[in-house]
Order: structure tokens, then sequence, then C-alpha cells
């Protein structure tokens, strides 16, 4: 088990519950979205100017976005297990702690810093949105 202290762990848990509770909700409003495809009304005073320019992506986009979600929600899944199970907060790779702050900013981050950079030089991955 990592070094956090309960209300730490307690932190990121929470964190974790809200993020998994938002996605869910967008990944239900792109399905909706998705089945709504055409009809402009669907785009009437939803969300921020974020969302909006998300609602105007064509459709390959909104399943690239929907795929992104759905992987997102399922290292949140992942990172509640790792809670369950005590092994939440260490280093897959290299088994050290990755530390609160780094966990407070991305709570299902598997790797310490340092090899999640090594990590995305070895497979580069998909460019990082810009919005
Ligand atoms: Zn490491």
């Amino acid at each position: 088990m990592a070094n956090l202290t309960n209300a730490q762990l307690e932190t990121l848990k929470n964190k974790l519950l809200e993020r998994q509770r938002v996605l869910v909700l967008e990944v239900r409003d792109k399905r909706e979205q998705a089945a709504n495809e055409g009809n402009e009304d669907a785009m009437g005073g939803v969300g921020d100017a974020g969302d909006e320019s998300v609602l105007r992506m064509n459709t390959d986009l909104d399943i690239q976005e929907a795929g992104r979600d759905m992987e997102e929600l399922n290292a949140i899944a992942a990172a509640l297990r790792r809670i369950e199970d005590g092994s939440y907060g260490e280093c897959e790779e290299c088994g050290q702690d990755i530390g609160f702050p780094r966990l407070e900013a991305q709570p299902t981050a598997t790797r310490c810093i340092v090899d999640q950079e090594k990590h995305e030089k070895t497979f580069a991955t998909r460019s990082t949105p810009t919005l």
C-alpha cells in the first residue's frame, strides 16, 4: 500500500467517483446525441463553450471521444479496485509510491512520473487534444 493517509485516499476516491459520475452522464449524452444526429435542437442551450465545440465535431470524432470516455471509465474502475485491494498509489512499473500530488492531479495514474514518461515515449499514443 502506498504511503497515503486515509483522508488522502478518501479525497482521491471521491474524485474518482465524481469523475465517473460525470463521464457516465457524458457517454449517455453522446449516445443520445448520436441517436439524434442531424437534429439541431439537440444543440440548444447545452453546457459551456467546451461542450459546444464537442457537439460541433463530426460523428467520427464523437465516436473517438466516446472511446476515450470509455477508456477513462475503465481506468477509474481499475483505480477503485486498486483502492479496495490496497495496491492503489504504487507505480506498476517500479513499485514506488506515485505520490499524493500526482494522484491528486490524475487519480487514475498507474505509474510514477518517470515511468509514465518512459511509457509515453515507448508507445507514441494518439495526440493529446489541446482543448
Ligand atoms: Zn515507477
